[in-house]
């Protein structure tokens, strides 16, 4: 009998061992033993498929990659060290001297870093697409695109991008798609349903979501996972044993934990509806998301993130930190406590005011990464540090 995947993320485990055990046990080495010499000649030449080294695979990864791609609906995938070697990886995999990459302009930091200060060491080409111009797409498609590249809702924009569309778009040209599903999770949304040939996270964020552990996952095409596959265990970016066990277990509770941070922020946006010192709030789930018929058909719920931009800017947003009392200031999202910051200040001050304005940060903006402490406590710190503002 088919079971849910939700079921699946509680229930898919590792055989169990001798030993009877009820939770999956950590299995910390890094290799494994063969009963003979051909068994291990059989092993390496793929005509028994047994576990040769963690760098390779890991009942502990194994397992964590079968719940994911149970929760995306996908055929195979890998796990890696961050969310920043799973985009990596594919980069790399996929993208040779002379290919083109295609990207949405507002992608996280890190990878934006990589598409502009790295890629041409390696030569290969790249265009960024507007999200307010979806027209253009098609046109800056070459005969060399090999990838599209994108976030949906973006960090920390929130903006939406069409996968239907966008799965349209990247068959007609035959164009392997790409897409960063950590604000979304496979609890809200399923890019593989629209075409997607691999999705990825930063499990770091709502996939632990409890700020423990760096993790991340690429999941898709079985053909395409096989490539992956084949040059990440040569290149080494896999995750630890410890860490895939932990972000496993971590997922038999993602559908309960998702579904209490969307409570909240739908509850934060509430509250924080037409007040006397925002310009705006952005919620993918608010009518005036500018994509909000469009995160309605392709997501299940709003997710947990909330940006608003203060009045007073720039001054305003650093007092707005300031004045909190129970909110962290912290370099992370998705955790069970809820998290402030200030992009304009902090993880995005260095770009010019053209490239703030290009990826939707203005001086004002807060993102509110909504935690699941008591949502009357998490309104209560941000309307008094509002008042202070
Ligand atoms: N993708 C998105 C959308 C992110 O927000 C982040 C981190 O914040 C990453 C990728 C990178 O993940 P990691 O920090 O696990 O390397």
């Amino acid at each position: 009998m088919k079971k849910h995947p939700n079921t699946q993320a509680v229930r898919i485990q590792t055989p169990r061992t001798s030993e009877k055990e009820h939770s999956t046990p950590l299995f910390l080495t890094s290799s494994f033993q063969f009963d003979s010499a051909e068994e291990m000649a059989a092993t390496f030449a793929g005509e028994l498929d047994n576990n040769i080294y963690t760098r390779f695979e890991n009942p502990n990864v194994q397992e964590f990659i079968d719940k994911m791609c149970a929760l995306e609906g996908t055929e195979a995938g890998f796990a890696t060290a961050s969310g920043m070697s799973a985009i990596f990886g594919c980069f790399m995999t996929f993208l040779s001297a002379g290919d083109h990459l295609l990207s949405c302009r507002s992608v996280f930091g890190s990878t934006h870093t990589i598409i502009t200060k790295y890629f041409h060491r390696w030569n290969i080409d790249y265009s960024y697409a507007d999200l307010d111009d979806t027209d253009s797409w098609e046109s800056l498609i070459k005969p060399n695109t090999k990838m599209i590249f994108i976030e949906t809702p973006t960090n920390p924009g929130l903006d939406i991008i069409d996968l239907e569309w966008l799965g349209k778009l990247a068959k007609k040209y035959k164009v392997i798609l790409v897409v960063d599903n950590c604000f979304a999770t496979p609890i809200l949304q399923k890019p593989a349903a629209y075409g997607a040939d691999l999705i990825l996270h930063s499990a770091t964020k709502w996939i632990d979501g409890q700020g423990r552990v760096l993790g991340g996952v690429v999941v898709g095409k079985k053909e395409l996972i096989d490539e992956l596959f084949a040059f990440c265990k040569n290149t080494g970016p896999s995750i630890s044993p410890f860490n895939a066990w932990l972000l496993s277990k971590s997922l038999e509770t993602l559908d309960v934990r998702i579904q209490r941070h969307c409570d909240n922020a739908e509850e934060l946006v509430k509250a924080l509806d037409g007040h006397p010192k925002l310009n705006s709030i952005k919620y993918p789930f608010h009518p005036s998301h500018p994509m909000y018929e469009t995160a309605k058909k392709q997501m299940k719920r709003g997710g947990a993130l909330v940006t608003f931009d203060l009045k007073g800017g720039l001054k305003s947003g650093k007092k707005f930190l300031n004045a909190l009392q129970m909110l962290t200031l912290t370099s992370n999202l998705g955790d069970t406590r809820s998290i402030a910051s200030h992009p304009a200040s902090t993880t995005h001050a260095k770009l010019t005011d053209e490239e703030k304005t290009g990826v939707g940060i203005t001086p004002g903006l807060i993102r509110i990464s909504v935690g699941l402490e008591n949502i009357e406590d998490i309104k209560a710190d941000i309307l008094q540090a509002l008042e202070k503002s």
